[in-house]
């Protein structure tokens, strides 16, 4: 708890998701009261140095009360039609409520493309360091409209998580219409309590969270779980709390609230291993002796071309394989400092004998420590 309050007391950035629970329904559209409320508590955060970073829901909440609809829209075209109708509604009620706190915000839709090629990843976080460079608070929803089925995240709890990464936040608030994690769903059960802290995200803690799910949001605690699992591997800590009550941001930044803190442990991995870790696409796969496979997994070595015992896939230096062991175990992934072609002549062969296989100087290391995560990272 001593990190959760050096957090709350530093000038950092923080991101934090509102839920469509929160901002629409499908009779009265988008709270724009509520919405109010949350950007002046946001402008204050900004007063006090934070970058601030919001993801939001309610495009497609929006769209269903703009066109008065029963219920959200089931097939993916008219979800898609439906957020299109939706987002620039959503987006003109942010801007308005932060217009009214002299506060500028940007629009930024993403998808899942955007996280796993490295090259749009990096384009995206120059992208928000300069809108904070501005003072602009950054809304990002998900590119619903273009997002097929293949290349869309789906939820915006992994989303918020996934934005936390990228723009290396210290702080994930999930702001939903529930206090937080319980021991059990407290929509059925009464004796149901509250847990105020996680520090570790147990199988029991995945089993609390069960689908509970409101008529217009997506995930429930399902996802939230999903997000806070990504935060706790990348370092970050996370809050569930509820966004009802308007009040709640300036509650946490005082220190005093009402919710589920997810503490992630003090191991920090360097921004380009969590991309690696989380985000990247293996290109191709090598296959490792049992020796090797001890070196990195037990003694934090690189892995050098004696101990590769096969090559799959046509992979260019510098793309992402994945490392298999002799037993078909995947073990972790990592930067290539050599192309399939060139792995495959020298595989097995000492440090000392590539540079006259390859003729020119060469690397001793195919993927060097700085360069890879093992499953465990
Ligand atoms: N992107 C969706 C929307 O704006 C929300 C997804 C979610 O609720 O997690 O409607």
């Amino acid at each position: 708890m001593q990190r959760l309050k050096k957090i709350l007391q530093q000038r950092n950035t923080i991101v934090i998701k509102i839920g469509t629970a929160l901002l629409a329904d499908k009779v009265n559209g988008i709270h724009t009261e509520r919405l109010a409320a949350i950007a002046k508590n946001v402008a204050h955060m900004r007063m006090l140095g934070k970058n601030v970073a919001i993801v939001t829901s309610g495009a497609i909440g929006a769209g269903v009360a703009a066109l008065h609809l029963n219920e959200r829209p089931k097939t993916i075209p008219e979800k898609q039609a439906t957020a299109a109708i939706g987002q620039p509604l959503l987006m003109e009620a942010y801007e308005t409520a932060f217009r009214t706190q002299h506060q500028v915000v940007a629009q930024i839709l993403l998808t899942k493309d955007d996280f796993t090629n490295r090259g749009r990843y990096v384009n995206a976080k120059n992208t928000f360091a300069s809108l904070f460079d501005h003072g602009v608070v950054p809304i990002i929803n998900e590119n619903d409209t273009v997002a097929v089925e293949e290349i869309k995240l789906g939820d915006n709890d992994n989303l918020s998580a996934m934005v936390a990464t990228l723009i290396e936040a210290n702080l994930l608030l999930i702001l939903s219409d529930i206090d937080g994690l319980y021991t059990d769903d407290p929509a059925y059960n009464p004796d149901a309590v509250l847990i105020p802290v996680v520090e570790k995200l147990t199988p029991q803690i995945e089993r609390l969270a069960k689908k509970s799910k409101s008529e217009m949001s997506t995930g429930g605690m399902v996802t939230k779980i999903q997000a806070a699992k990504l935060c706790i591997d990348a370092g970050i800590v996370m809050i569930i709390a509820n966004g009802k009550n308007p009040e709640t941001i300036k509650t946490i930044f005082e220190g005093n609230f009402r919710g589920t803190v997810f503490i992630p442990g003090s191991k920090k991995i360097s921004v380009r291993k969590q991309w690696i870790g989380l985000f990247s696409h293996p290109a191709g796969a090598i296959v490792i002796d049992d020796g090797a496979a001890n070196a990195l997994l037990k003694q934090q070595k690189s892995l050098l071309a004696s101990g590769i015992t096969a090559v799959r896939g046509e992979f260019k230096t510098q793309e992402i394989i994945s490392v298999f062991t002799m037993s078909g175990k995947e073990i972790g992934k990592g930067i290539s400092a050599y192309s399939a072609a060139e792995i495959s002549m020298i595989k097995g062969k000492k440090s000392s004998e590539i540079e006259k296989l390859l003729g020119c100087k060469a690397p001793a290391e195919v993927i060097h420590r700085n360069n890879l995560v093992m499953g465990e990272e």
